[in-house]
């Protein structure tokens, strides 16, 4: 790849990666991103509020979006931009190429993982001088990886945008993590009038030099904050006036656990976290559980949906206590275009880098692109998600690494070899 985009690519991938911003709260990455776009000449950009619909966002605290705020302003990030932002977080960018052609859409996330990075003297961002700046937070899944190939691959669209046709849509999506952001940009409607669109993930089960095209086991899955409100009382005099909150979250946790399985294909249950009481010799009034189910199918996902809001509906009655569902985060499963799976096989065979090209099924995580490529292909679009491999220790580990030189120019040929194919003005 060309020398001088191989250069910013790392320094833009090293430089996010000790500023690493959660979900939701990614102000410095966002002013990073629009100020980098507006240099290489994009003309159409929207940031924030105008590239989600407000009313789709999910897992977003407004508290913990305030503090953040704050810390961006002090950390350089004009006011005046986060407040034309409306608080939120993310961009869009469009380039017209004034020829008639397809709309091709690429999506880059940006957000980081709530992981501290390790002090190992060994770790590359370590010895490179890189290493996060944030205490506890730390780009272990890669995304600032996904950033910088997406600016990269920005700066290469301007650069050849003379033998590009029709519309390139760049999207830097806020939220991955927790699968919060996709939905708020898929019920945006930017992407109604896209024709292919495309997302990458680096690592997983893609070795250095791989590109593997996911053709399923991409789990649906739904995250929910659970909340009983019980009634306090003297765990002494009164314990029979008090509801206990915490009883209602142990009962539902552990028959959550007991959901039968379906028929239908792969499922999973997780309660990750518990919140619950106030004191020794109180009844416990507040709880809350944070869960998340996945299924391999939609239906099988659904289903564990629903057994969920039967379990803590009856164990609340059991405890007679008050509960709130709160749905935080949604992802769907993978739509196998055969087309474009090919297409991206292609793109991946024509780079000299990639030793091998596999093809994934089993069902492993989740991933929010599939609400974008869900909506495009509703609106009869079509699309894929791919991966580039790396040597990554384990994905949301302090450990966590991409030898940026060697994978992400694998990522950038992906991209670009794609916009080639489909939005060339040759043809
Ligand atoms: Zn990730």
């Amino acid at each position: 790849m060309d020398r001088a985009i191989f250069e910013a690519m790392i320094n833009t991938r090293r430089q996010l990666h000790r500023r690493p911003e959660e979900g939701w709260t990614e102000f410095e990455t966002t002013y990073y991103i629009v100020s980098r776009l507006k240099t290489l000449g994009y003309e159409k950009i929207l940031a924030g509020a105008s590239c989600i619909n407000k009313e789709a966002v999910l897992g977003r605290s407004a508290e913990l979006v305030a503090r953040e705020k704050e810390r961006a302003v002090q950390a350089g990030v004009p006011r005046a931009f986060i407040d034309a932002c409306e608080d939120y977080t993310g961009a869009l960018a469009v380039l017209e190429t004034g020829r008639p052609g397809p709309v091709t859409a690429l999506r880059f996330d940006i957000d980081c993982v709530l992981v501290e990075e390790t002090d190992d003297p060994e770790h590359a961002p370590n010895k490179g001088g890189f290493a996060s700046e944030r205490k506890g937070l730390m780009h272990a899944c890669g995304h600032d990886g996904h950033t910088a190939v997406g600016l990269a691959v920005a700066r290469w669209i301007i650069e050849h945008k003379d033998e590009l046709s029709g519309t390139i849509k760049l999207i830097f999506q806020p939220a991955e993590e927790g699968v919060r952001g996709a939905a708020a940009i898929a019920a945006s409607g930017l992407l109604d009038d896209v024709d292919y669109i495309f997302g990458s993930h680096c690592g997983g089960k893609a070795k250095p030099g791989e590109v593997a095209l996911v053709r399923g086991g991409v789990l649906a899955s739904t995250k929910l904050d659970i909340r009983f409100t019980g009634k306090a009382s003297h765990a002494g005099n009164e314990p029979h006036k008090g509801r206990s909150a915490l009883m209602a979250a142990c009962a539902a946790s552990l028959m959550l656990a007991g959901i039968p399985r379906h028929g239908g294909g792969a499922s999973r249950i997780a309660v990750g976290k518990m919140i619950a009481g106030e004191g020794r010799n109180v009844t416990p009034v507040h709880a809350l559980i944070q869960i998340e189910v996945r299924g391999e199918t939609a239906e099988v996902n659904d289903y564990m949906v629903e057994n969920v809001k039967h379990i803590v509906k009856g164990a609340a009655e059991a405890y007679q206590t008050q509960y709130e569902i709160e749905k935080t985060g949604e992802a769907t499963t993978i739509i196998d275009h055969p087309e474009m799976q090919k297409l991206v096989r292609e793109a991946a065979q024509a780079l000299p880098e990639v030793k091998n090209i596999v093809e994934l099924s089993n069902p492993s995580g989740s991933e929010d692109f599939t609400a974008l490529l869900k909506r495009v292909t509703d609106k009869g679009g079509q699309g894929a998600l791919f991966r580039w491999g790396c040597r990554h220790n384990g994905h949301h580990k302090s450990d966590f690494d991409l030898q940026d030189e060697q994978s992400m120019p694998i990522g950038f040929g992906v991209f670009c070899n794609l916009v080639k194919k489909i939005n060339s003005a040759a043809c």
